[in-house]
């Protein structure tokens, strides 16, 4: 007979999150506090990610920490690691929450015009590298540095989770981002080729694939600024939602406690969306 499935397996482990201080990674922390697990919270931003970590742990009784670390180097990734080992204990589980686009590796245009022939500097011709540099590392080298860092303690208990985060722009691009989209579709093939190379040694390596949350990174894109409404982009992405509408942060947490929860025992090399439809839809 089946027993009450729950999530009381994760009580006691430790989880670190990278980028946890943010909007989407902070609503994750708040899930897994609720479960009792113990949470390091590495951030760039310490003192935003020693202020979320306060504040959930204030709320739910959870040991949550922040802690510095930077996604990019190793270094860093390392004298985090030595911390969490000896504020929480050993790393059970992994979220590669750090990610994001910037306005240096967006085009002003959707798709070229003639008359932007004369004018290439808002198009693809005008990106800077550097722009773009930045967002492929932080989305792909911030996810495989960490994950060569933080799962070490798994090797040795010989079981572990990695949690990705990726993006609907894995599947198809979107318009303007070509750096983010790239990068998150290298996410995806790096979670199918690390479950792989990881599954005999009992680490599952998964990701989650959000749809269209409201953020700091993506607001100046699908907000109007004067007006409050939705910017045409943003009214695109509604219509283009079969649910109609932009996910809630929460709407995350679900699918971040079944893919990290031994319920999901048998399920390695996934990337799950959480996007109201949006994948599924072909637009008619
Ligand atoms: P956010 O900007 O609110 O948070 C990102 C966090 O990462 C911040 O706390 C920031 O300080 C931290 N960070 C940035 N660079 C770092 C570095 N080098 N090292 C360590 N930490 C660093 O972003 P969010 O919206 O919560 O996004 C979280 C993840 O979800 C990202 O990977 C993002 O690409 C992805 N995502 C977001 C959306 C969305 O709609 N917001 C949709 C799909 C995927």
């Amino acid at each position: 007979m089946l027993e009450t499935l729950s999530f009381e397996d994760l009580r006691g482990k430790v989880c670190v999150i990278t980028g946890g201080a943010g909007v989407l990674g902070s609503t994750m922390v708040r899930a897994m506090a609720s479960t009792g697990m113990k949470i390091a919270i590495a951030d760039i931003n310490k003192e935003i990610a020693d202020e979320v970590a306060e504040e959930i742990a204030a709320e739910s009784n959870a040991e949550v920490i922040g802690v510095a670390a930077n996604v990019l180097d190793k270094e860093s990734l390392e004298q985090a690691k030595t911390i969490i080992n000896a504020k929480l204990g050993d790393i059970d589980i992994l979220i590669n929450g750090a990610g994001g686009n910037s306005p240096q590796a967006t085009t002003k245009v959707e798709q070229m015009k003639e008359e932007d022939i004369d004018n290439l500097e808002d198009t693809f011709y005008g990106l800077e590298m550097e722009g773009f540099d930045k967002v492929f590392a932080l989305n792909f080298k911030g996810t495989l540095l960490p994950t060569m860092v933080f799962t070490k303690d798994m090797l040795s208990h010989k079981k572990g989770v990695v949690l990705n985060i990726s993006s609907m722009n894995s599947y198809r691009p979107l318009t303007k981002i070509p750096a983010y989209s790239a990068a998150k579709a290298s996410v995806n093939n790096f979670t199918e080729w690390l479950a792989v190379h990881l599954a005999k040694v009992g680490i599952r390596v998964n990701a989650i694939a959000p749809g269209f949350f409201i953020t700091n990174q993506n607001r100046f894109l699908v907000m109007d600024e004067k007006t409050g409404n939705f910017s045409p982009r943003g009214q695109k992405i509604v219509d283009n939602t079969p649910m109609g509408k932009f996910g809630e942060p929460e709407d995350l947490q679900g699918a971040t406690l079944f893919l990290i929860s031994d319920i999901s025992n048998f399920i390695t090399g996934v990337v799950l969306p959480v996007d109201g439809g949006y994948n599924a839809y072909g637009g008619v």
